[in-house]
């Protein structure tokens, strides 16, 4: 087997940076790990062998990739920041199976690249320590696309996260957390301190894995309309939810007929705040207001 390097030391990792003559970039949410004990629990986390295949967000300076390439059969990382490929280039060489594409995960076709690289013949597994200012972006885009992932494991920061694990009625309950729970169960593996990264973000982080749930006994028609409606009746939190409802659907007499009709079916009080409802709830609200 290729012998370990251990990219992620702290030393290291400021002696790579300064050597390519790099500064972290704030704007590209660029923190390092520098815990080889950390990246190595963030692999047996996600429970990563020889059947995966590993999508990974951001390889950075290649330290948590190493390690996703020493279990997995392949890994496909996507790296926005071209100043970063040289480094990648040189700390990653003695490993075979890592695919570096220079490219905005945001804007990849990501089935068609997969499609590309990747035999399709592997468990597809999502792992990655996150962009922090485009979590929710990359989740949602994540969780929409065709792809058949069979896991996600990644490091967010711990406000998140605990958005993401919200259940109802709690203040961190809100769109993010009904969209992600839809399909998904939500764990958070364990938490990782500031102090693990070079350079420290000004919040800790912890690790989620998301699996596939038990499908729920209502589906959405779309899950387009679905998130759509999510994200509706959410727009202002503070709002009940016929105010977000009205907000949405308008004002006029028909309307709010129809509206007072649907959820006198669905038996939700017109006053409720919306993280009041369960996910099941706005399961059925969506299908009604089809
Ligand atoms: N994986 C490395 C680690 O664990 O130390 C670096 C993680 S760092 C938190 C996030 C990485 O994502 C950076 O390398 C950054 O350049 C990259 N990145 C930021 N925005 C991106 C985007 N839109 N698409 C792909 N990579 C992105």
């Amino acid at each position: 087997m290729t012998e370990e390097i251990d990219i992620a030391d702290p030393i290291r990792t400021r002696g790579i940076l300064e050597r390519y003559g790099l500064n972290a970039k704030k704007s590209l949410g660029q923190n390092f790990l520098t815990r080889p004990q950390i990246l190595k629990d963030i692999v047996s986390a996600a429970e990563i062998s020889e059947a995966d295949d590993v999508i990974e967000v951001g390889p950075g300076i290649g330290a948590l990739t190493e390690q996703l390439a020493r279990h997995a059969h392949h890994v496909l990382a996507f790296e926005i920041d071209d100043n970063l490929l040289n480094v990648l280039d040189e700390t990653l060489a003695p490993y075979q199976n890592i695919t570096i594409i220079n490219g905005d995960i945001l804007q990849v076709d990501l089935p068609k690249v997969v499609s590309e690289e990747l035999d399709g013949k592997h468990t597809l597994k999502v792992v990655a320590n996150l962009p922090y200012y485009i979590t929710t972006p990359i989740l949602k885009g994540l969780l929409q696309s065709p792809l058949t992932l069979d896991q996600i494991v990644v490091m967010m920061q711990k406000e998140v996260a605990d958005r993401l694990n919200a259940v109802p009625g709690t203040k961190a309950y809100g769109s993010l957390s009904v969209a992600v729970q839809l399909e998904m169960n939500v764990n958070v593996e364990f938490e990782v301190p500031k102090t693990a990264f070079v350079p420290q973000p000004k919040v800790d982080s912890a690790i989620v894995k998301l699996t596939h749930r038990e499908p729920r006994e209502v589906q959405p028609y779309s899950k387009d309309a679905f998130f759509k409606t999510v994200h509706g009746c959410f727009a202002h939190r503070r709002k009940t939810l016929w105010n977000n409802l009205v907000g949405i659907y308008g004002k006029d007499d028909e309307t709010k007929a129809k509206l007072e009709a649907v959820l006198a079916k669905l038996e939700i009080k017109p006053g409720v705040r919306p993280e009041r409802l369960t996910v099941d709830d706005f399961v059925r609200l969506t299908n009604e207001l089809k």
